[in-house]
């Protein structure tokens, strides 16, 4: 094992102090790259992400288990699809959540020094020690932390990490608030902490890859590309059929063909939203093209740039609570009440349709133009 690289930095490779050790350490990505168990792993990371929902089975190794976190993000920049960047995401941070709490209070991990994980630790580590706290009463009752008695934590951490959670009881109305502290379980704690791991999981990505790192992983790329296309998740997430998109999409798609005037936020929203369903900037733009106030050049700049074409980072649908704190949110039905993301919302009615709903918008313009040229021709 290299010097400084402990079992608790390959258990949880996105902590900072898992970086500083690899820093430390001085292992270069494209050495990493090279390395066959390290890029066997990684591989293992992500493609049992596509046929279980999970990170898989840790190596033993704790230089190949750590190193293979990286270069699994590297891999899954390089296959570059936003719906597997959001599954890695949430499987890693599954992982995490599992392991939070089957490690915290354990003495030690493998009893080296510094290897030992507290809650404590963990908020410090996510900048949220300030922002968590106990009521006391945690360990007394279990009765009590199920109510989520607890702990609190302080609105505004709450909302940036549940917002993406789904789930009835992540909503703000469901929970108990007083003077800007939201009730939690320790449970909640811990799943709300998974969600910092998420977050930063995903943060950055996808990255930019030099040659020398991708060369390595040709193979690796082509049996994630593989097994994505036999999972047909590409096609579902990017099938975009308007009539399954979340009322507040469906409402923001409808003002901008009735040529209404959209504000910025608003025009974000949507903008964004179609960008993450998989449609394409020419798309968008002749979608776009209908509204008398449309500008080709500045939707094409503002498309680009949300879609992380022309700016480094491809940008995300915002959450239903920063829909509603804008006046975005409107039209709620039944499904909005187990979600809290309109790409959430989306996934599930795509879930949740036929088949034979579900026929491609850019399909039926397709079929319809070829019936209007087939026609003129008569
Ligand atoms: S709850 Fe979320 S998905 Fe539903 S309309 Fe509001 S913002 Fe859209």
């Amino acid at each position: 094992m290299a010097t400084g690289l402990r079992p608790l930095h390959a258990r949880y490779p996105y902590f900072e102090r898992s970086r500083e050790a690899v820093r430390e350490a001085d292992v270069s990505l494209v050495a990493a790259a090279r390395d066959e168990a390290v890029a066997e792993r990684a591989l293992a990371r992500v493609e049992t992400v596509l046929t279980e929902g999970t990170v898989g089975e840790p190596e033993r190794g704790t230089r190949t288990e750590l190193l293979s976190y990286p270069i699994a993000r590297v891999l899954v920049s390089l296959v570059d699809q936003p719906v597997l960047v959001h599954r890695y995401a949430r499987a890693e941070a599954e992982a995490a959540r599992e392991r939070f709490v089957a490690d915290l209070g354990r003495r030690e991990l493998k009893s080296a020094p510094g290897n030992r994980l507290t809650l404590e630790g963990l908020l410090e580590e996510f900048d949220l020690d300030g922002a968590v706290r106990g009521t006391g009463r945690a360990e007394t009752s279990e009765a009590d932390t199920e109510r989520g008695d607890g702990y609190e934590m302080g609105v505004s951490s709450y909302l940036s990490l549940a917002a993406d959670r789904r789930g009835e009881e992540w909503r703000l109305v469901n929970r108990r608030l007083a003077k800007g502290w939201v009730a939690l379980s320790r449970e909640d704690v811990l799943a709300l902490l998974g969600e910092a791991v998420r977050q930063r999981v995903a943060s950055g990505l996808p990255l930019s890859v030099p040659a020398e790192i991708e060369a390595p992983l040709e193979e690796a790329v082509a049996t994630i590309e593989e097994r994505l296309a036999e999972t047909n998740l590409i096609r579902d997430i990017d099938t975009v059929v308007p009539e399954l998109f979340p009322p507040c999409m469906k409402y923001l798609l409808d003002q901008v063909q009735k040529g209404e005037h959209l504000e910025h936020h608003s025009r974000f929203a949507i903008t964004a939203f179609l960008s993450n369903i998989g449609m394409e900037t020419d798309d968008i733009v002749e979608l776009y093209m209908v509204n008398p106030g449309f500008g080709e050049e500045i939707t094409r700049y503002q498309t680009d740039h949300i879609r992380g074409v022309s700016s480094p980072t491809e940008y995300s649908t915002p959450a239903c609570a920063t829909m509603q704190s804008y006046g975005d949110c409107v039209n709620m039905d039944d499904r909005c009440e187990r979600i809290s993301h309109p790409m959430g919302y989306y996934e599930d009615a795509l879930e949740d349709a036929d088949d034979a709903d579900l026929t491609d918008w850019r399909a039926r313009e397709s079929e319809a133009e070829a019936k209007t040229e087939a026609e003129a021709g008569e």
